[in-house]
């Protein structure tokens, strides 16, 4: 259900809406619109009781949301939501690029690549501290230590820094030293991850699951703002199909639908998506074609090092090439608001 306010609503008439629905044991989330404010309401098992939302001052109307996911719909939010990556805008017209190892290596391999996206044109930087790793002999991240590094590494070259949480409990540091959290593509179920990730002071980059469809995604990005965090980036990294060409397939069909769909801002990792470094460049022109909001690399100076996913990293010569391609993208008219 979805309580739209008057134009004219006054923040007291908005508030009295928002005590209402606590009242019954409901929870309120407010969502500012250019015109008007909209109060959505979650936690109801039944029907909401219509005329005594529809009778409180500052009410225009009380509409039910027919779709299973809510918050991140258009139908509750029109306008597109615009993430704040530490500074950076996500969703916004200027498309977002983050660039980085597949893993944090060492403090000096972190600087190196960092210093050299940044000059290339990335505007945040990837890295992962804690690494989901399908082996457990495989490298699985320098857990903390990384997650240092990284804040070393933003705090020379002011790239904020996106990393990955790979349980609800690892949270609380990823959430101390990065400005956004990634969940992984095998945690995009991970329910209390989700949660956990909902009530944090930190913005979101939501991954697909390998086997996820889109009903399955948005309701996973639903988990979190409805535990009242709204900063949700989605990023299509590629599924599972029958083909044996490439580790992934790129599912692109899935960027404009989400943008009609949902409010929030799209990016895509062709890195996984492919898994082959020769191919990343062609898939990220296709990406940003289908109307993605910006891109997420895997990128290093010496790639074939690389302690993880060697094979579908690029080089920085190779990345600096898709940041031309995203300015030469960036022109095309837009397809979605
Ligand atoms: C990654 O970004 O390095 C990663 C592990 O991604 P995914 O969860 O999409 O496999
Ligand atoms: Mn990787």
């Amino acid at each position: 259900m979805l309580i739209v306010m008057r134009q004219d609503a006054t923040p007291e008439q908005i508030q009295g809406v928002v005590r209402a629905i606590e009242a019954r044991g409901f929870k309120a989330h407010p969502i500012p619109g250019a015109q008007r404010t909209a109060i959505g309401i979650t936690g109801n098992r039944g029907a909401v009781d219509r005329p005594v939302f529809e009778s409180l001052p500052g009410v225009l109307e009380v509409i039910p949301v027919t779709h299973a996911y809510k918050l991140v719909s258009r139908e509750v939010k029109p306008e597109p939501t615009v993430v704040d990556v530490g500074g950076v805008p996500v969703g916004g017209p200027e498309l977002a690029v983050a660039a980085g190892p597949c893993a944090v290596e060492s403090l000096e391999q972190t600087l190196v690549v960092a210093r050299r996206v940044r000059r290339a044109g990335a505007r945040l930087l990837r890295g992962g501290a804690f690494k989901p790793r399908t082996s457990p002999y495989s490298f699985q991240g320098l857990g903390e230590e990384g997650l240092r590094i990284l804040a070393a590494a933003r705090e020379e070259t002011g790239l904020p820094v996106v990393t990955e949480a790979l349980d609800a409990e690892g949270v609380d540091l990823v959430e101390k030293y990065a400005d956004a959290i990634q969940i992984g593509a095998r945690n995009m179920q991970n329910f209390s991850l989700l949660r956990r990730c909902g009530k944090a002071s930190k913005p979101v980059l939501l991954k697909r699951g390998l086997a996820a469809t889109l009903e399955e995604f948005l309701m996973s990005a639903e988990y979190i703002l409805a535990e009242g965090n709204y900063q949700v980036i989605l990023c299509e990294r590629g599924v599972r199909t029958f083909n044996s060409h490439s580790r992934n397939t790129l599912d692109l069909n899935v960027v404009p639908l989400a943008r009609q769909i949902s409010h929030l801002p799209v990016l895509v990792d062709p890195s996984h998506g492919v898994g082959m470094r020769d191919r990343v460049r062609p898939l990220a022109r296709a990406a940003l074609a289908a109307g993605a909001h910006g891109l997420v690399m895997e990128v290093h100076t010496h790639p074939d090092t690389a302690y993880s996913d060697a094979q579908q990293t690029i080089d920085v010569d190779t990345f600096r090439g898709i940041v031309e391609d995203v300015e030469v993208m960036r022109k095309l008219a837009p397809l979605f608001p």
